[in-house]
């Protein structure tokens, strides 16, 4: 049950709020050319560094367990936007068929405007998981 009027509640939205921006660019860099993947992960290292700067000030009690599963995100996304060396040119956003690296079939959605490789994205979700449960930026205790 989510209280609005318990003072952590800002803070849990402004996580959340970072944390599904980083899904969407890790499973849009799953199905992007190299450059783009690059241009991604640009971008998600200042908001991973946001989520550390977030834990260090308002959750430290959880800030060693929290910047220690921002850092293996981190270690994720930095192994998908430098696969195959960086020479990844096919472009796979439209999600029509197979992952460039892996093979596997390229999971669409069109109505959520989702394209991304299931598999690639493995990477990183263990990570993502953690820092929306309890453990890390979750809900459930307020
Ligand atoms: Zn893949």
């Amino acid at each position: 049950m989510l209280r609005l009027d318990n003072p952590m509640t800002e803070h849990i939205f402004l996580a959340s709020g970072i944390l599904d921006g980083l899904l969407s660019a890790g499973q849009r860099m799953s199905v992007s050319p190299s450059s783009v993947r690059a241009e991604l992960l640009g971008k998600c290292l200042t908001r991973l560094d946001e989520l550390r700067e977030l834990a260090r000030a308002r959750f430290p009690s959880k800030a060693a367990f929290i910047t220690t599963v921002v850092d293996e995100f981190e270690a994720g996304l930095r192994s998908l936007a430098g696969m195959c060396g960086g020479q990844i040119t096919e472009d796979r956003r439209d999600g029509s068929g197979h992952c460039t690296v892996c093979g596997t079939a390229i999971t669409h959605h069109p109505e959520y405007r989702l394209a991304l490789c299931g598999k690639c994205d493995e990477l990183f979700m263990p990570a993502y998981e953690k820092l929306c449960d309890f453990d890390g930026f979750g809900t459930e205790a307020i």
